[in-house]
């Protein structure tokens, strides 16, 4: 890239060093140097995750550069949150067929929101040319010993989920056949575009996983598909899962736009959903509704932990044999 399209770019990433407009004090030295020089406070520990979003494979092509940033910091943080951990800095690094300055604007608008919503700064970044590619590093803190794991689950504990899992998965459908130029039926918008935001403005769900802290035995975000990701703490835990499938909150939106089986399957095995997925000890639950009250979104009671391993899926009572299987962003999507 010319010298000029560096310059372009700096103007709009140089601003969300300072996060709604406030400078953090643990930044000590941020964009403009070799590196950035940052100051972890006392008695905390470091918290570290990365996220690379592909063109064509975490987003449609021509997808509105507001919800590219938006995500490529929303994934990270929902990884944070995940941990229960407090989200401070961001490292950007981005590739970019060239360095067009209305995508940067609205790309830049879309991190910085969030950003600011969550008080994280921009320390640092990298650009370069090439195939649409968004990688966004977070890092964070939690008090020592506390992170919330995987591992830490034990047979009778029972598994929550926040939120409406699925309608991000249905959101992608829609606007995928957006893309591909279909015309929605009449009667669908206002379904339609909440799913169509699920996808493009998922809501990481920090303020829950800090209150989840001492309190939840094990959690994960699901970013590919509940039943998987459930699967997977259930494993890391030394345990197996029973999920009531009619348990599953479904919001109206998907079902009024999937039907009540198509709804099942995209809540269970559909991706992008970026809510939180925990087990508690029965003995838990009376201050489970203060972190919910924190959290500020709903949670369900999905299934319980078991000793047997593997995933069993209760139906009307009757047991369904399941086999989770990978979420694969855009393959299942038809
Ligand atoms: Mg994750």
């Amino acid at each position: 890239m010319p010298v000029g399209e560096f310059d372009l770019i700096d103007r709009y990433f140089r601003r969300l060093d300072r996060p709604g407009g406030h400078a953090r004090a643990d930044v000590l030295l941020g964009v403009g140097d070799d590196a950035a020089v940052l100051r972890v406070p006392a008695g905390q520990e470091l918290v570290a995750a990365i996220d690379t979003l592909v063109e064509g494979r975490h987003f449609l092509p021509g997808c509105a550069p507001q919800s590219i940033g938006h995500r490529a910091l929303a994934v990270n943080l929902s990884d944070l949150a995940a941990m229960g951990a407090e989200p401070a800095w961001a490292l950007l690094a981005l590739t970019l067929p060239a360095a067009e300055e209305a995508f940067l604007e609205a790309f830049a608008a879309g991190l910085g929101r969030l950003a600011a919503a969550h008080h994280v700064a921009l320390v640092g970044g990298d650009t370069t040319a090439g195939p649409l590619t968004v990688s966004v590093q977070v890092l964070g803190f939690v008090p020592p010993g506390q992170a919330l794991r995987r591992a830490g689950g034990a047979p009778g504990d029972l598994l929550f989920v926040s939120g409406t899992p699925g309608d991000a998965a249905a959101g992608l459908q829609l606007e995928r056949r957006a893309a591909d130029g279909g015309v929605a039926p009449p009667g669908e918008a206002a379904a339609g575009q909440a799913l169509r935001e699920r996808f493009l403005y998922p809501t990481p769900r920090v303020a829950l996983g800090r209150a989840l802290r001492g309190l939840a035995s094990a959690c994960i975000d699901v970013s590919d598909g509940l039943a998987g990701d459930a699967a997977k703490l259930a494993a890391a835990s030394g345990c197996g899962l029973r999920l009531e499938a009619d348990a599953l909150p479904l919001s109206p939106a998907l079902r009024a736009l999937a039907g009540p089986e198509r709804a099942l399957q995209l809540a269970l095995e559909g991706g992008d959903d970026y809510e939180l997925c925990f087990s508690l000890p029965p003995a838990q639950l009376p201050e489970l509704a203060v972190a919910a009250q924190a959290g500020g979104c709903p949670l369900t009671c999905i299934g319980v932990l078991e000793q047997a391993p593997g995933v069993r899926l209760y139906r009307g009572g009757k047991i369904q044999p399941y086999v989770a299987t990978g979420y694969d962003h855009f393959a299942n999507s038809g």
